[in-house]
């Protein structure tokens, strides 16, 4: 075996890599220690591997680990491991040639100018290890393979056309990379800006990784780990780390598929909806690894927009390296992945919802708009989602909550709609005379505080085949009471809605006898049937415009206060006009729509002054 020293050219398409390496990347360039970093726990990986299929190993003892050296005086940073090394062909054929696709598919996408050169695509593509000449004046590679009968080899090279290879027999199993840097990035020589790139990019590898001496990554992989490996305490810390956060979260999922994909995933939901506290639009903070390397951080393609506040991370092994940014937005590849995470997310909070009650509230109390905005614009997963929905209801005490589902068990027998009324609180739902029929027909109606609710129902449109329905759009009738004669004739409400049309003009754009009132005397409804009186509330209450209102007037044939009405219309109309008047506003009242509470109290006094005239006289 020789000693001296033998000199290589580099292939072609590797000396337009480095050059592209060395003249035109600028940014990122502290990725480079990710790669090597990623490239020395692969090399620990499949020594690991080896030794257990049982291979004999060049020093067994020594443990698997990463050690990085930097020196500020010389301008150095050495990073070694303990893995599996290379033979001098090895070094040959895989820091010389174009060894694997990645290369090439690299060139390309940068010739063919569709990406810009990016420091980034450099580990997406493969081709991490030339990384170090973005930052190195020289790099020194020492290695020796873990095969008890191979040499150790130096491999030597500025990264302009040539390199240098000799043997370096006695080097310890394992490589180790020298990089002289260059006298702009001499940065990368400083312990704590290494320290902190360390800790950006590679926390999660799970080999130790020393620097100076000192182990800097505190954190194992522990979403490789299988469930029964992890404990509590660690999933909290691990968390804490990666979510920024100091409280604990209210719920984790932590899982592994290998089919349709392969998967790792550990989720999150932090305690706290930061948006409802006035904070910015949350970013999904779910970082994507592929075998425990970062590929992307916040990698928001991974689930639909409504779960932008889950963090944690998901490791599949089926990225292929060669993946890019732009390129990961719409591949089939990460769509599936969507698609899997999310189902598996959604069936985490139907099982909580059905095992741990209190939790899913806890989550739900503090997400469940995000769940709503899902149920409306998410219709892969539409279904799941409107499962999930919880809402008061008539059926239920005050406070208590049911879902869709249940709604749906407890329907009558010829029930086909499902009915709910947005409405500000319990109180004022139950006061509501839109309730009125549902109550006398034993009909259960689902109360909705939050204007968004009415929104998603709309959205939905139906659940399992039933419609929904706001109550005041139903169509339904109260039965005839048994006891007609304290009720207005068929004939004597037809006059008395004629009479209030006459009266009201273009305040009401139609009277008409009421079907669904038992204790008001009147309602208003709207009339095209397009808003809820909720709804126009709530748009009124962002400033925005809800169109003209156009009310229809109920009366109700059964009420005292109508039946007396009747009456006094052909005996006092003036005061039956101030009457019917303040009827209009009362219904208006009921239904949150007043348009001036200022004209409101003038009629009232009217009223009042005229009743006392009345009496007196
Ligand atoms: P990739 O890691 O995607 O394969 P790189 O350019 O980073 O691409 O590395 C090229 C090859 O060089 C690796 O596949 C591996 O075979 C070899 N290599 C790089 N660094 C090491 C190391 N520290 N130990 C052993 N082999 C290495
Ligand atoms: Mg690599």
């Amino acid at each position: 075996m020789s000693q001296k020293t033998e000199k290589h050219t580099f292939q072609a398409e590797i000396q337009q890599l480095l050059d592209i390496v060395i003249h035109s990347l600028y940014t990122d360039k502290e990725i480079f220690i990710r790669e090597l970093i990623s490239n020395a726990a692969d090399a620990c990986e499949k020594l690991r591997f080896r030794q257990s299929a049982g291979e004999s190993i060049h020093e067994p003892e020594t443990d698997l680990k990463i050690s990085i050296a930097t020196d500020d005086q010389a301008n150095t940073i050495t990073i070694t491991d303990t893995g599996i090394g290379m033979t001098r062909d090895e070094l040959i054929e895989n820091l010389g040639t174009i060894a694997h696709s990645g290369s090439k598919a690299f060139l390309k996408q940068i010739s063919e100018g569709k990406e810009k050169p990016d420091a980034n695509l450099i580990g997406q593509f493969g081709v991490g290890f030339y990384s170090a000449f973005m930052v190195a004046s020289e790099v020194k590679v020492n290695s020796r393979s873990f095969q008890p009968d191979a040499p150790g080899h130096a491999w030597l090279s500025e990264g302009s056309g040539s390199y240098e290879i000799e043997e370096a027999a006695e080097s310890p199993r394992g490589t180790r990379i020298f990089i002289k840097l260059k006298e702009e990035d001499k940065d990368f020589a400083q312990s704590s800006r290494v320290e902190s790139i360390i800790k950006q990019y590679s926390n999660f590898v799970p080999f130790p990784i020393e620097l100076n001496g000192e182990v800097v990554n505190k954190m194992s992989a522990i979403w490789t780990r299988s469930k029964s490996d992890v404990k509590e305490e660690e999933y909290k810390e691990f968390y804490h780390y990666i979510g920024h956060d100091h409280e604990d979260p209210l719920t984790k999922l932590h899982f592994a598929v290998d089919a349709p994909l392969d998967i790792k995933s550990l989720l999150y939901v932090p305690a706290k909806n930061m948006e409802s506290m006035g904070l910015a639009r949350s970013e999904s903070e779910v970082h994507l690894y592929c075998r425990k390397v970062l590929i992307q951080s916040k990698a928001e393609q991974l689930f639909p927009e409504w779960c932008r506040f889950l963090k944690g991370v998901v490791d599949s092994e089926d990225l292929p390296l060669n993946i890019s940014r732009e390129s990961m937005q719409d591949s089939a590849l990460m769509q599936k992945l969507n698609k899997v995470l999310t189902s598996r997310f959604l069936k985490h909070l139907d099982s909580l919802a059905k095992k741990d009650e209190e939790t899913f509230y806890k989550i739900y109390d503090q997400y469940h708009r995000f769940l709503k905005e899902g149920a409306a614009t998410d219709f892969t997963h539409r279904e799941s989602l409107s499962g999930l929905l919880r809402f008061e209801s008539s059926a239920l005490d005050k406070g208590k909550r049911t879902s869709l589902k249940e709604y749906v068990e407890r329907m009558q027998e010829d029930q086909k709609e499902i009915y709910f009324l947005l409405s500000s609180s319990r109180e004022t739902a139950e006061q509501s005379p839109y309730l009125e029929v549902f109550k006398a027909r034993h009909l259960e109606v689902l109360f909705l505080f939050d204007p968004i609710d009415e929104i998603v129902m709309d959205h939905l449109g139906r659940f399992e085949e039933k419609a929904l329905t706001a109550a005041e759009k139903a169509d339904l009738a109260i039965e005839e009471a048994s006891d007609s004669s304290h009720s207005l004739s068929e004939k004597e409400a037809k006059a008395l809605a004629k009479w209030a049309k006459e009266k009201l003009g273009s305040k009401v754009e139609e009277v008409r006898t009421s079907t669904r009132l038992v204790e008001s005397p009147a309602v208003v409804v709207d009339h095209d049937k397009t808003m809820t009186a909720g709804m126009r509330r709530f748009m009124k209450s962002m400033n925005q415009e809800s169109g003209p209102m156009t009310l229809d007037l109920e009366l109700n044939p059964r009420h005292a206060m109508v039946v007396r009405l009747s009456e006094m219309k052909s005996q006092n109309e003036l005061l039956a006009t101030r009457v019917l008047e303040q009827l209009v506003d009362n219904a208006r009242l009921a239904a949150g729509v007043v348009e001036d509470p200022k004209t409101m109290v003038r009629q009232l006094n009217e009223l009042l002054e005229q009743v006392l005239k009345t009496q007196s006289s």
